[in-house]
């Protein structure tokens, strides 16, 4: 496999009136060249901050642990340490919106409403793939053309507010592919249309995915879309990765007790009068993260005097596939 970005260890602290919390803890992952991958949680889990601080987004409170790496391989095969870039280099501005794109639930977060959707896009690809006048255009019309919206010719001079919700975010993918990254960051991308909208954006960015050979790192609370977009996945629980694995595997044999929690928590078509189950109470703040294992406060199998002892470790089990629940360390020792 080709690795395009590696994070290992990644702890994010933010200073508060409250004193400092601990958002995402030692979180590692990986993505391949080509290859998407899921990230899974609640909102709290820690999931979008982790991926902000890729981009080097992050509030002038938050701060990286010294153990931090975040490896980018470039187009142009230099390796790039993120977490050493400072606000004004070169490296990061390349980064963004260039090799890396970013996509969010609210376009309107994407565009300025002042400048019409051309004028924007136009403008990224002059910056990021040194064309201009005709040809940047051209790119444009081209690219809106890609994502499906309907006479692009005309629709490259509308200003986003004249845009459909959902055209909007078909708008805001092909602004992020005009720089043609080599990956793409989908924030909660889909949250926020109506169901047949966010198939039909579905569809549409893993056909792009797959033409542009691009990596993916697709962000949301619902392990269904991840079921249909992603080919690994990191389920997250107050800022750590509780179970990683082929998607596949995971959803077929959910390992940990969150992860199962989840995917109760869908709507299946074979059993809509069932009743949903969705995980019991909230995920707490991490300034009042429980003793032990994050997810025991909320846990149907936690162990009284061992879950609230010790956080649990990951554990492997098997190939490319890891949990962090106690229940398989036990299982592992008596193997
Ligand atoms: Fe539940 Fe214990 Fe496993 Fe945590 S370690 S997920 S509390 S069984």
């Amino acid at each position: 496999m080709d690795r395009l970005l590696s994070v290992e260890n990644l702890s994010i602290s933010f200073r508060t009136d409250e004193g400092p919390i601990t958002p995402v803890q030692g979180v590692s992952f990986g993505v391949d060249r080509g290859r998407t991958l899921g990230i899974v949680g609640e909102s709290g889990s820690g999931k979008s901050v982790s991926t902000k601080a890729l981009m080097r987004l992050l509030p002038g409170s938050a701060s990286l642990s010294p153990e931090t790496r975040m490896r980018y391989r470039a187009k142009n095969g230099e390796t790039v340490a993120i977490e050493t870039l400072k606000p004004r280099d070169r490296a990061l501005r390349r980064l963004r919106g260039g090799e890396i794109g970013m996509i969010f639930q609210e376009p309107m977060a994407s565009f300025s409403p002042v400048y019409s959707i051309g004028n924007q896009m136009i403008e990224t690809i002059r910056l990021h793939r040194g064309l201009g006048g005709r040809a940047a255009r051209d790119l444009a019309v081209e690219m809106l053309a890609k994502v499906g919206i309907s006479s692009p010719e005309t629709r490259v001079d509308q200003y986003p507010h004249e845009m459909s919700g959902g055209m909007r975010q078909r708008a805001m993918i092909a602004l992020a592919l005009s720089a043609g990254p080599a990956l793409l960051i989908a924030d909660e991308p889909t949250t926020a249309l109506d169901v047949t909208i966010q198939a039909q954006v579905l569809d549409l960015m893993r056909d792009l995915q797959r033409d542009l050979g691009m990596a993916m790192i697709f962000i949301t609370h619902d392990l269904g879309v991840i079921a249909q977009i992603a080919d690994e996945v990191a389920v997250m629980y107050l800022g750590t990765i509780v179970e990683r694995g082929p998607t596949r595997e995971v959803i077929r044999r959910p390992l940990h007790p969150y992860t199962r929690g989840l995917l109760e928590a869908i709507p299946a078509i074979d059993r809509l009068d069932a009743r949903l189950k969705p995980v019991p109470g909230d995920i707490p703040s991490p300034s009042q993260r429980p003793s032990g294992c994050p997810f025991r406060t909320r846990c149907p199998e936690a162990v009284p005097g061992l879950c609230d002892r010790a956080a649990p470790r990951e554990t492997a089990v098997g190939e490319g596939r890891a949990v962090r629940c106690h229940l398989h360390d036990a299982a592992r020792a008596a193997a």
